[in-house]
C-alpha cells in the first residue's frame, strides 16, 4: 500500500490529540515550576498565523512545547504557572510571533494568561 501525504497528516493529527490528552500540566512534586523561569514567552498577535487566519492552521508552538503549556486556542495562550521559559516555542514558530523576554522585564501578568500584552 502506498502512503500518501493525507495518511501522514492524519497520523500526525492523531498523535497530537493523544499527546495532548495524556500530558495535561498538573501540580507535581516540583510544585509551581513556572517560578523557576527566567525568560517568558510573549505572543505578537500581528505575526501569529492562527490569529491572522482565524483558523487552527499552525499551532506548532502547542505541538513542540515539552510542558504542554501552550493552548491550542486562537490566539495560543501560555500557562505561566508551568511554563519553564525554555524558548522552544519561540524557536519553532515559523513567523517569529513568539518573543522570549527576561522575566524581570516582562509585562506584569498572572498565570494562565497569554496573547498580546
Ligand atoms: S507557532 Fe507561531 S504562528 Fe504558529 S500558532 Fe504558534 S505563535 Fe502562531
Ligand atoms: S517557553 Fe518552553 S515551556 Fe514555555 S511555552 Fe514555550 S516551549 Fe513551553
Amino acid at each position: 500500500m502506498v502512503r500518501t501525504k493525507q495518511d501522514d497528516a492524519f497520523e500526525k493529527n492523531v498523535a497530537r490529540t493523544i499527546l495532548a490528552s495524556m500530558q495535561t500540566p498538573a501540580v507535581g512534586e516540583a510544585g509551581n515550576t513556572g517560578e523557576w523561569r527566567t525568560m517568558r514567552p510573549i505572543l505578537h498577535n500581528d505575526l501569529c498565523i492562527v490569529v491572522k487566519s482565524g483558523k487552527p492552521t499552525c499551532h506548532l508552538c502547542w505541538m513542540y512545547c515539552p510542558e504542554i503549556t501552550v493552548s491550542r486556542e486562537i490566539p495560543p495562550v501560555f500557562n505561566y504557572t508551568y511554563c519553564k521559559g525554555c524558548g522552544i516555542c519561540a524557536t519553532e514558530c515559523p513567523t517569529k510571533a513568539i518573543e522570549m523576554v527576561p522575566e524581570k522585564e516582562a509585562p506584569s501578568c498572572e498565570g494562565n494568561e497569554g496573547g498580546e500584552f
